[in-house]
């Protein structure tokens, strides 16, 4: 009865988001070796936020880290961030407001370049 073997439930690393099972998990994330709370796959779910939701939490997420753990718990919210970017919708404002900074000044020199080199179009 082979077939009807259940497989060890599997784990997801905070940090990277790699599966292992919860022994392979015993001393840290067998791949990146985080020893951050492991993630049960069977409690993911699937939501519908509006952008501006997404933002909001982001930001108070991200203060709150730096605030309350100096940053040292930053892998797990860093990546899950990453995710976050990943569907920003077209034309929408930068997730954080850290992410605007460092967006500031590439649109500042499209900006430039539109209003300097009118005639030498990209
Ligand atoms: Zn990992």
């Amino acid at each position: 009865m082979s077939e009807n073997k259940v497989a060890p439930p599997a784990l997801r690393c905070a940090a990277c988001g790699v599966s292992a099972t919860a022994e392979d998990f015993r001393s840290g994330c067998p791949f990146c070796g985080s020893r951050e709370p492991t993630h049960d796959p069977f409690e993911d779910v699937t939501i519908s936020l509006n952008w501006q939701e997404c933002r909001m939490l982001a930001e108070f997420a991200s203060q709150w880290a730096v605030a309350r753990y100096k940053a040292t718990r930053w892998t797990a919210l860093s990546n899950t961030l990453d995710r976050l970017r990943r569907v920003r919708p077209n034309g929408a404002p930068a997730l954080t407001n850290a992410d605007t900074a460092r967006e500031m000044p590439m649109m500042e020199g499209a900006k430039r370049r539109v209003t300097l080199s009118p005639e030498f179009p990209d």
